[in-house]
């Protein structure tokens, strides 16, 4: 008998014959995610991934459980036992012992499922069979409306397996199967998080980020490697593009009334991240911005900003709250990289009364003041390009 992590696809099942690449991709993650769990198998079979644990560390075996719970396509998943001969008598040996150390355990029942149906056992000749044989031992009793332990056991081809909790995956479909976007991400903490939410869905993602040195400073990049290097556990290969900022930073400045800085610096961020995004053949761009957070945040702004911009954008966060953000970044481990004090380049030259209104033909009047096509040129052609390394999991 062996011990597994028996992985189930949920939305997978509707993606009739493409199923089968996005089983391999969701196959590849798991590897990749998992890379650092030493004497760990993977295995695929018709219906299921399984994740042999059977020879690992025991302390590594909970490392395993919370990365899964994050490697998006992975609907639900469950420690099981794998009973490759058909004993029944292994099931009941195993549930004996258990119920024996945990004293808690007063009542069961049985629950089973025959994917396949030439088995010649029905499912309900398999409960019977199994639940006589554990009664016999007089240590519990049968309970089906409120169980202490549920003991469900399943029928596939090869093996028959048995387990008692099934925990809950994050859902969506494998990273890389749905496209490509160039997520905007800063050192806070909503950009990981809008981040996260994209992978979730399938998407991969390449990073962009706007960098004003001297005013911002070396550790800001460092935070924003940290910060991938967690993501990096379920996406692959993650690159990172740093864009010089200061010049441009700086002629918004000297050019255009201050309480219109900050939407003109996010419309120059949407040029360049357009252009960098059609250089990589990337057709999306997305970042983490949330309805009404703040001024650059009002549906007003949010359409000033992105005028001209035409490419969809993605704002997985548009309609969340802070708090549901917050609890999502400490989820993934995000949370405390994020809160390491550090200045952004919108943060720096913040104005007292950003507009929440901003119009176009006083954006646009600011903006023909200078060149910025030449200075978006210049900042593109000097972009810096970051691999991103994996952060060892720590739970
Ligand atoms: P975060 O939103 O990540 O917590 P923040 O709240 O400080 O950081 P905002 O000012 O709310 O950032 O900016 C909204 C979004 O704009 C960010 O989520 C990010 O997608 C993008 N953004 C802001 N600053 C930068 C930057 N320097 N480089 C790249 N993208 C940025
Ligand atoms: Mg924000």
């Amino acid at each position: 008998m062996t011990t597994q992590f028996m992985i189930r696809f949920g939305e997978l099942n509707t993606k009739g014959k493409n199923k089968k690449d996005f089983i391999n991709t969701l196959k590849r993650n798991i590897s990749h995610s998992l890379s650092e769990i030493n004497n760990l198998k993977i295995i695929t079979t018709h219906d299921h991934i399984y994740v042999d644990i059977s020879n690992i560390h025991e302390e590594d075996e909970a490392k395993v459980v919370e990365i899964l719970k994050n490697i998006s396509g992975i609907y639900s998943f469950a420690k099981v036992y794998v009973v490759e001969d058909f004993d029944f008598d292994k099931i009941t040996d195993f549930v004996l012992d258990y119920i024996n150390k945990n004293k808690t355990i007063k009542t069961f029942k049985i629950e089973c499922r025959r994917s396949d149906k030439t088995f010649p056992l029905h499912s309900r000749d398999i409960i019977y069979k199994v639940a006589t044989s554990i009664l016999k031992k007089d240590l519990v009793k049968v309970d089906v409306h409120n169980p202490d332990l549920v003991i469900n056991i399943e029928i596939h081809q090869k093996n028959m397996v048995f387990f008692f909790e099934t925990i809950k995956g994050v859902g969506g479909y494998p990273i890389g199967t749905i496209g490509k976007s160039l997520m905007l991400i800063s050192g806070g903490i909503d950009s990981p998080v809008a981040s996260f939410l994209m992978m979730k869905r399938g998407v991969k993602l390449s990073f962009i980020h706007f960098a004003s040195p001297p005013y911002t400073q070396e550790a800001v990049i460092e935070k924003i490697k940290d910060l991938l290097g967690i993501l990096n556990t379920y996406q692959e290969k993650i690159d990172l593009y740093i864009v010089p900022f200061t010049k441009i930073q700086e002629e918004i400045y000297k050019n255009s009334d201050v309480s219109y800085a900050i939407t003109i610096l996010r419309r120059m961020m949407y040029k360049i991240s357009k252009k960098l995004a059609e250089k990589l053949k990337i057709k999306s761009l997305c970042n983490g911005e949330s309805i009404g957070q703040v001024a650059s945040q009002t549906i007003e702004s949010m359409d000033t900003i992105t005028k001209g911009i035409d490419m969809t954008i993605f704002r997985p966060l548009s309609i969340m709250d802070k708090d549901d953000i917050v609890r999502i970044a400490k989820e993934i481990k995000t949370y405390d990289i994020s809160i390491r004090p550090y200045e952004d380049c919108c943060t720096i030259f913040k104005p007292k009364n950003p507009k929440t209104m901003p119009k176009l033909d006083e954006v646009l009047f600011y903006e023909s003041k200078v060149d910025y096509d030449s200075l978006i040129e210049e900042a593109i052609n000097n972009i810096e390009k970051i691999e991103i390394k994996k952060e060892k999991f720590e739970i």
